[in-house]
């Protein structure tokens, strides 16, 4: 039996590990947390009866614990609350489904405990990457990839590494979103509906946004980075529009090893909850008898500058990819609000980019200052 504890649970990752829980006997549900959707966790609970829950505000809490007052469940509330979660001592493996930097302080609580990380919250490693892997090494815990390049990517290098073979290139794929092939003109008006219409993967808002802005690949790109401890220079995306190549590893030889497999979530999440095994799962298989061609193109990095940034956070080091990373999740959740366009989601990154002065090596709390000053600004962009 494997114990497991969800941050996230409500969301487009956590609802699909709760469908291979359904579906593996052996795995264990113990701990669950979510943001605000209280109908959706309370029903999760009543399912699977965990030990704990845990939702963001006090109030849903008291309301949750009255309504689930029937079983033993224990109910808390906020940051505390997600790290008595990540921590707790019945887990084996901690699902990181939480979307946004909110996820760095549990997830380092988690490794800290020797919980294993199903790691799907890359704003983590992007931010926190310096300080995660030597602290997961530390601690002697895993750092198992949910997202499906990374995953794919993870399943290239198994049995590779560890006999001394080296990488000398990763190619991530990536579908090109929503607007591949358009132009910067055409992104000047496009709504949160176009936005939100990903071509090929169900994802939540966040992400299909960052999909579209081209930010998500640059965020995969430092994770990358971080994850497999490869040099931003042998790091390259190439765009694979059907989504069926989910990355690529080149070793030193020339070989190229790929993984291929349909767009679906439920893989990496099934392949990192039993990692090393392969299980059985449920779902379509590529039939190549119907692909005609598989096509591969190069991003169009002039007018999808989420991927320049990301290299150019890169480079600089230290403190900027936290300010890459938050000035896009605020300015994503204004474009969600309606508040600015689709193509100030790049003015507002680029602004914050220009006006920050790199801080070598940062540990958590200058992480979560320059978070704070990152707003801040925005917020004083805002007002002009
Ligand atoms: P969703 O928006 O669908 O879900 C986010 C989850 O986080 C929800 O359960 C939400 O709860 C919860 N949450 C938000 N704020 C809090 C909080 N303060 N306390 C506790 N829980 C909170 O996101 P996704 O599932 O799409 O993405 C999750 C992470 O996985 C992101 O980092 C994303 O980049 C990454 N990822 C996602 C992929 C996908 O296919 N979806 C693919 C690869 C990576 P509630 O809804 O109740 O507010």
């Amino acid at each position: 039996m494997k114990n497991i504890a969800i941050i996230g649970s409500t969301g487009s990752i956590g609802t699909q590990t709760l469908d291979i829980v359904r579906a593996n006997k052996d795995l264990r549900v113990v701990a669950l947390a979510a943001g605000a959707n209280v109908e959706l966790l309370e029903k999760q609970a009543r399912e699977f009866k965990p030990d704990i829950i845990g939702i963001w505000s006090e109030d849903k809490a008291r309301n949750l614990r009255q309504a689930l007052s029937e079983f033993n469940i224990r109910v808390v509330s906020g940051m505390d609350g997600l790290i008595e979660i990540a921590a707790m001592s019945a887990s084996d493996i901690l699902v990181t489904a939480i979307v946004g930097m909110i996820g760095i302080r549990p997830t380092v609580e988690a490794i800290k405990a020797g919980k294993d990380i199903a790691l799907a919250n890359k704003e983590t490693l992007v931010t926190a990457g310096h300080i995660i892997m030597p602290l997961a090494k530390e601690h002697g815990v895993k750092i198992l990839p949910v997202d499906s390049e990374h995953s794919a990517i993870f399943q290239c290098i198994h049995g590779e590494i560890g006999v001394g073979n080296k990488i000398s290139r990763l190619l991530i794929t990536a579908s090109g979103g929503p607007f591949r092939g358009k132009d910067s003109s055409y992104l000047e008006n496009v709504t949160v509906d176009d936005a939100l219409k990903h071509p090929n993967w169900a994802m939540g808002k966040k992400i299909t946004i960052d999909s579209a802005t081209l930010v998500n690949k640059g965020l995969e790109v430092i994770e990358a980075r971080w994850l497999f401890d490869v040099t931003p220079e042998n790091i390259e995306v190439v765009v694979q529009p059907q989504s069926i190549i989910h990355s690529m590893v080149e070793f030193e030889d020339g070989s190229i090893k790929a993984q291929l497999g349909t767009p679906d979530m439920k893989l990496p999440i099934q392949y990192a909850l039993f990692y090393p095994e392969r299980r059985y799962l449920a779902g379509d298989r590529l039939d190549f008898k119907k692909l005609s061609e598989i096509i591969i193109d190069k991003p169009d990095r002039e007018t999808f500058k989420g991927l320049d940034f990301a290299y150019n956070a890169l480079e600089a080091g230290g403190s900027m990819p936290t300010v890459f990373n938050a000035a896009n999740e605020r300015a994503v959740a204004l474009f969600l609000e309606g508040r600015i366009k689709f193509t100030d989601i790049y003015n507002i990154i680029d602004a914050c980019m220009r006006e920050h002065k790199v801080i070598e090596n940062p540990s958590l709390s200058n992480i979560f200052d320059t978070e704070n000053n990152v707003y801040e600004y925005i917020n004083q962009i805002l007002r002009r």
